[in-house]
């Protein structure tokens, strides 16, 4: 008998142990190839989960699946906090679908769908988007933070918003920024990319920068007159490359050590954001998801910083940051090769 509920005890701890998720001290972040969309997976020391953008909808559901296979990866079973950066179907459109196979608990967005919308489809994206929100979603506003519980042992991780909707936070009082003297304007963008949700997320000496596709003017709003973002270690290439986003003015204000573009075979990946990105004398490795195969293999980063050389492939990058040894490491999922770079 004595033998018998000692089994017992040892399933029941075993099966205890194995609903928790795993012990780690290091915050993740994953690059879901969603074929030229955007699914960046963050998940932090404590085990919670944001997901920012969800790839697009159909295909048999790939791209739902990818960010199911990328938190397998990460172990965990539930997305904490899904934020929107923008309504376009590549990085809205995959909400539904991702709503069905995972729990989504909390849903942030700038707010309603801008009227007029830009076109029919968006406006029954959106209302899909919605439903599969149970019409429960937060609205953000540049100043706002996600509140993240912390691990024991291990620094706070922060996230705050600096932009939505065109509005970036106020940064009258702080210092000029000397690059602002080569800042150039183009013409307005009246699209959602201008109005996507921008935030910093901090872990220790490290910070990631993510702008969603964020274009040209408002990018240089964040920085000048005066630099609300500061210096990160990692960007997110912003608008998968696009060189209507990624203006260097931004590039030379947040100098980050490791660009990560999540680009598609065909779209984004622009030799001219390569090119910016490269004289950055901060920059040690610019990493994409694909190859753009519409332009040469020197306009692209080298080999092995592409995660997909060929059209067909699904390969992540992903990121793990420790910030007791001030470092961060990334890795190539199609070779398996990490690179370790220091936080600032
Ligand atoms: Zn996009």
């Amino acid at each position: 008998m004595r033998r018998f509920l000692s089994a017992i005890l040892l399933v029941s701890l075993t099966m205890a142990a194995l609903a928790k998720p795993p012990a780690r001290k290091t915050l993740e972040i994953y690059y879901v190839d969603v074929e030229g969309g955007a699914a960046t997976l963050i998940v932090t020391p404590a085990g919670e989960s944001i997901l920012v953008d969800t790839g697009w909808p159909g295909f048999e559901s790939r791209d739902a699946k990818r960010i199911q296979a990328a938190m397998q990866q990460a172990g965990i079973t539930e997305i904490d906090h899904l934020i929107i950066t923008h309504y376009h179907v590549d990085h809205f459109g995959g909400v539904p679908e991702l709503a069905k196979l995972v729990t989504i608990k909390n849903h942030y967005n700038h707010g309603e769908l801008p009227n007029p919308p830009e076109n029919s489809s968006q406006t029954r994206q959106y209302a899909n988007y919605l439903a599969a929100a149970n019409n429960k979603t937060t609205t953000i506003k540049p100043g706002d933070t996600i509140k993240l519980r912390s691990l024991k042992g291990t620094p706070p991780v922060t996230l705050r918003f600096l932009a939505a909707r065109g509005e970036t936070l106020p940064g009258k009082t702080r210092e000029a920024n000397p690059v602002c003297a080569d800042a150039k304007q183009m013409p307005e963008d009246k699209s959602d990319n201008a109005r996507s949700i921008v935030f910093k997320l901090s872990y220790g000496a490290f910070d990631f920068f993510d702008a969603g596709d964020l274009t040209w003017n408002i990018e240089s709003k964040l920085v000048c007159p005066s630099n609300v973002i500061g210096k990160v270690d990692l960007y997110q290439v912003t608008h998968h490359g696009m060189d209507i986003s990624n203006n260097p003015v931004l590039l030379k204000s947040v100098s980050p050590t490791v660009a990560i573009m999540n680009n598609g075979p065909k779209k984004g990946g622009s030799a001219n954001t390569v090119k910016w990105l490269r004289e950055l004398p901060s920059l040690q490795a610019l990493y994409q998801v694909h190859r753009n195969v519409a332009i040469s293999n020197e306009q692209n980063t080298a080999p092995e910083y592409i995660a997909n050389i060929d059209e067909q492939g699904s390969e992540m990058i992903w990121v793990s940051v420790d910030a007791a040894k001030k470092t961060f490491t990334v890795t190539n999922g199609r070779t398996k090769a990490s690179k370790t770079f220091a936080s600032k």
